[in-house]
Formats: structure tokens, sequence, C-alpha cells
């Protein structure tokens, strides 16, 4: 193993989910992490001491206490800084909700600024819901055009985007080029330094959704020709409600505020207010403090951990359970065969996603099934739904065993 199995020992999730059957304890399997991934014990224990020691209003007070939280609230944007790429600068960071914040925000702002009805939004047919809902609502205001880049290869061996579609559909009308660095159903990686380098010939602007590789790629999408990305703290181990968007000067300066209130303003009178520069403009209203302390122990989390290890021991795991499923009858699988990564979609001929999931529930393994959040692309696929199985750092062979084994299970019992 390429991580050490004592690394789940952090996670107290997995001592308090075993369940009792028969006087016997069976174990939590978690196969669920690229919906959300369980939090290692320094990321509960950060958020504790935030709470006990350190929890003020950041910069607003005088007192010492509150000094304290701005600092560590500060702190963290830098280490982010450096977590998402050597070039960029704290002010470049902004503190959200998680990536469907962020998604909206650059929708709505940068979108404004950028697009007219005149323009073009480029997306890619695989994207979530996040990526896209928000890029269609701005469409429809601006009355302008969206067009998809589409798949081509063959559906669980090479499928993946259409790069020669996408020198196509990014006309020099282009404005914004978004997409997912990795995908959320099939786990492709999209070529990231291709695509921008179509979006950056007709001076469009690159938005990366790096939600599902945030976690386990150490790529500097920025140094691949990203101009904004997004992520969430709670798929990289840290708490929910709290995200990050890194948005280059070049863009965040053309950026208007679309949340107002306090602590984003630089004067209000009566008869108007104008912004703070950023980051501050982008983060109105008191912060998740909290989650913010929560999210710094995470990325402190991953950087000793390693992305790369955890990516390679994720991609592991993924590969031997993608070539067990090969050998159940009635499996069809949706991932690509080769170079696998964290994902795997799947689905039984015979069984519903939903029935085999709830059976896999009552092994407790838990694994997702539905259209996840990704339903253009599912029915694309000409289903109403799929099983996702998402590896990570905690998960061990035997995870991969046992999921195995309730999956064939399921076959005699349906
Ligand atoms: N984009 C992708 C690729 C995702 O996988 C997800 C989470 N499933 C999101 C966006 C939305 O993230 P959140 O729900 O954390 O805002």
């Amino acid at each position: 193993m390429i991580l050490p199995p004592q690394i789940k020992k952090q996670f107290p999730v997995f001592e308090n989910s075993g369940r009792e059957k028969n006087g016997v304890t069976i174990p939590f399997v978690y196969l669920d992490s690229a919906a959300t991934a369980q939090k290692p014990q320094n990321v509960i224990d950060a958020m504790t001491r935030h709470m006990t020691h350190n929890y003020a209003s950041v910069h607003r007070g005088v007192y010492e206490l509150s000094a304290r939280a701005s600092v560590a609230y500060e702190g963290t944007r830098q280490h982010l800084a450096r977590f998402i790429s050597p070039s960029l600068s704290a002010d470049e960071v902004i503190f959200t909700r998680g990536t469907t914040d962020g998604l909206n925000t650059l929708a709505a702002s940068l979108g404004e600024a950028l697009i007219d009805e005149d323009s073009r939004i480029v997306l890619t047919v695989t994207e979530h819901h996040a990526n896209l809902i928000p890029w269609q609502q701005l469409a429809l205001r601006k009355n302008c055009e969206i067009a998809y880049i589409p798949l081509v290869g063959k559906l669980g061996n090479d499928l993946r985007i259409d790069m020669n579609a996408a020198a196509k559909v990014i006309t020099p009308n282009t404005k914004i080029v978004a997409f997912a660095h990795v995908g959320n159903v099939l786990g492709q990686v999209n070529p990231v330094a291709e695509l921008a380098a179509l979006a950056k010939k007709v001076g469009a602007a690159v938005i990366i959704d790096a939600a599902q590789s945030i976690s386990c790629f150490d790529d500097d999408l920025f140094a691949l020709g990203a101009d904004a990305i997004v992520f969430g703290a709670h798929k990289l181990y840290g708490p929910s409600g709290v995200g990050a968007m890194a948005v280059r000067k070049k863009y965040l300066s053309k950026m208007e505020p679309v949340v107002f209130g306090g602590a984003m303003i630089a004067d209000v009178s009566l008869d108007g207010a104008t912004w703070a520069d950023a980051p501050a403009r982008f983060e109105a209203g008191t912060p998740p403090m909290t989650e913010v302390a929560g999210f710094d122990a995470a990325i402190q989390w991953l950087n000793e951990v390693g992305r790369d290890k955890i990516h390679a021991h994720a991609s592991r795991l993924a590969t031997k359970f993608s070539d067990g499923l090969r050998q159940i009858p009635h499996i069809e699988i949706y991932s690509p065969s080769t170079g696998i990564e964290t994902v795997v979609s799947f689905r039984h001929t015979k069984v519903h996603a939903h029935d085999l999931a709830t059976f896999l529930d009552s092994h407790n393994v838990a694994m997702r099934a539905g259209h996840q959040c990704a339903w253009p692309l599912v029915k694309s696929l000409g289903v109403d739904a799929l099983v996702r199985a998402s590896f990570a750092a905690y998960n061990v062979e035997q995870d991969v065993e046992r999921a195995l084994k309730a999956i064939q299970d399921a076959a005699t019992y349906f």
C-alpha cells in the first residue's frame, strides 16, 4: 500500500460507525468521498480549539482576541494561496461557502463583466450542476449562447472530452470557458492545458471547477492556464460551509460584488456605498471563521500526507475495485478503464442503482447512487442513475474486497 492503513485511525468516524449484527461488529466502508470526505482528528481539534481559545469576530474588534482571530484567518488565506499556486498572492484568494457558491459568484460577477448578447460561454457536457446552472442563468439574463464540448471515445474504455470538437466550439466570440479538472461522474481528467490554450487563443477567461481534483492532484492549475479556480474544503478533508475562489487580479479587478453588507465596504452613507478592495469586497458579513480554522488544518494535513501519495493510493484502490467489478456478471462500468483516478461509476443491468446502493448499505458499505448532480451527462449515457464508488486516503484493500463481495451478494439477493 502507498499510504499506511493506520491513516484510517486518524478519522474517528470509522471507530464510531461500525454496525452490530448478530453480536458481530461490521466495520464501516466509506466509498463516497467524491461527495464529501471524512475528517481527520487534527481538523476536528483545530475547530474545537478555535471555538475554545480563538473565537471572536475577525477584522472588527480592537481587542486582543479579535486581533488574534484575524491574524489566523488571514494566515489561512496565505496558506491557501501557497497551496493553490506559487504564482498566486493572498489577496487573489476569496473565502466562499464552497464550490457552488464560488461558481455562482463567478457567473454573477465575472460573467456580468465579460458577457454580452454577442458572447458565447463554453462548458463541457460532463459538468456538475454547480458549473452548469449558474452559466445557464447568466446566459438567460444576457441573452447569449452556451455551447458544449461533447465526449468522444468508448463508454467504459476511453470516453473523454473531444478536443477536436473543442477547437471548433471555442469560437472567437467565446468569453468564458468553464470546466471541471476532474469529472465527478466518470472521473475523467480533462486536459486543462490544452483547453486553456484554445481559450487563450480567443482571449476567453478559463474557469476551473477543482472540486474533485484539489484533494489529490497537486498540479498548479494557474501555471496550466487557469484564470480562476474554485473548490470547497469539505472534499479535501476539511469542514463543509467554506471554500475558496482564486482569481487572477486581471479578472478580479473587473468583478463587482454580488453580496452586500458589513466588511465589504470602503465607505457608506445614506445615499450609497463604495467597496473595499478584494478580497474583502467579496466577503460580506461575518465569515465562517471556525470553518476557516478547519480548512487551515485540512491543508496542513494534506501537505503532510502528500496529495501525490493520496492520488496514487486512491487510484490503485479504484483500479483494483474496477478490475474486480469486471469479474461480476451484468456489471457495466462507465468510468474509463485506463488511467483510473479516484472514481468508478457503474451499474448492474438487473438491479437498479438505488436498490443496489440500499443493499450495500445493509452491509455497511456507503456508495452514491443517482444522477450525481450531472443529470445531462447521465441522461446522455442512456440511464437514469449510476452507482459511484470513490476512494480516498483512508480507504484500505479490505474496503475494496468488502464492497465487491457485497455487490456479488446483491446480485444473488435480487
Ligand atoms: N463540482 C463538482 C465537480 C463536484 O463534484 C461538486 C460536489 N459534488 C460540486 C461542484 C459542488 O460542490 P459543493 O456541493 O461543495 O458546493
